[in-house]
């Protein structure tokens, strides 16, 4: 395959102590804010490349690299807003899917059988929102192309006036805190070629570590509250906004050792299992649709769309009060979208076809 002219000019680094490493394995880029240079990672081949990118520089891989890069969205000098816009109404139609969990081919079939993206992958949806409700990260191995799939179309969708939202899944903490027990083994391979720890990789010196850093726990588009786990009384009684509970999680819980954050009562309660990205109370017993009504009249809304909770299928429960979206994707096998347009709701399966949420 014909290397573009940047890639030609990085040295391979594979280290002579490791183990042969299958001459088709690919992952990456990963790029590094090292001091005062940029520095890319990848893998080819088996061989592992590194790149330093001068000011102004873009990044340019060998196509068979990614599936999903774009050196074209990166921007290198993007801060990341940590507090982005967390609210939206007039949102005409959306789409969104949970729990992904490594399977890049299952969600570019969901995304082009409902015309979200085309068959380039580029975004095709116009000023329609796409929510991405957490769990990214673990099981399957193609999470980075998931990654920078979601940040290319997140910029496509802003210059078409629509809007990409990825929110954090217990999942996305559970990796940037470390916390390693469901990485799939093909990132352990990279770790071992790049001879950089795995959570280093997504550091907070690192452009993946600043972006996801800088993700919510939860938006509000219309009438609908998104959020991984869901929202507990015990959570709501902290008296935290949608708004503070996000910047909880950037500024304190992502970084923080956790006997900090257990030291701490509230976020002590925001970590845990009543909080907002591990929460399944919505389906123990004893929960009612009395409860699910009085947790959105303290929120002001009418719907909470969550995931975390997998099941065959997008499910409205408590009269449509809350639509539980986690389609089991994480299998490889099927998996389905759930889809708003113009007041209505429905489950968008793999075929394209919409069918109405009671
Ligand atoms: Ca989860």
């Amino acid at each position: 395959m014909k290397l573009l002219p940047a890639a030609l000019l990085c040295l391979p680094l594979a280290a002579a102590s490791q183990s042969p490493v299958d001459s088709s394995f690919t992952d990456g880029p990963y790029i590094f804010f090292d001091s005062n240079q940029v520095v890319a990672k990848w893998v080819s081949g088996g061989t592992l490349f590194t790149d330093t990118l001068s000011p102004g520089e873009s990044l340019q891989l060998d196509p068979g690299v990614s599936h999903s890069f774009d050196p074209s969205c990166v921007d290198l000098e993007d801060p990341f807003v940590a507090h982005p816009r967390i609210s939206f109404k007039g949102v005409k139609k959306l789409a969104a899917l949970s729990d992904i969990h490594g399977q890049y081919i299952l969600m570019l079939k969901l995304l082009r059988a409902h015309g979200v993206i085309d068959a380039e992958g580029d975004w095709a949806f116009g000023e329609g929102h796409l929510v991405v409700l957490g769990d990214v990260f673990d099981r399957g191995d193609e999470v980075v192309d998931i990654l920078w799939l979601i940040h290319k179309l997140e910029k496509q969708a802003e210059d078409a006036n629509g809007r990409v939202h990825y929110l954090l899944g217990n999942h996305e903490v559970m990796n940037l805190k470390n916390d390693l027990r469901y990485v799939n083994k093909k990132y352990r391979t990279t770790t071992s070629l790049t001879r950089i720890p795995y959570n280093v990789l997504f550091g907070p010196e690192t452009y993946f570590g600043r972006w996801i850093r800088s993700k919510p726990v939860s938006v509000t588009i219309n009438d609908m509250v998104f959020v991984h786990g869901g929202l507990s009384e015990t959570c709501l009684n902290l008296g935290l906004s949608l708004e503070q509970m996000n910047t909880a999680f950037q500024k304190q819980i992502l970084d923080m050792p956790e006997e900090e954050i257990l030291a701490d009562p509230a976020l002590k309660i925001l970590y845990s299992e009543v909080g907002p990205i591990w929460y399944r109370g919505y389906f123990e017993e004893g929960f009612t649709k009395k409860r699910a009504r009085d947790i959105l009249r303290f929120l002001g809304k009418k719907h909470i769309v969550i995931g975390h909770t997998p099941a065959p299928q997008v499910r409205g429960l408590y009269g449509s009060k809350i639509f539980a979206i986690d389609s089991s994707i994480q299998l490889g096998e099927d998996g389905e979208l759930f889809w708003y347009e113009e007041g209505k709701f429905f489950r968008g399966s793999l075929s394209g076809e919409k069918i109405k949420l009671q």
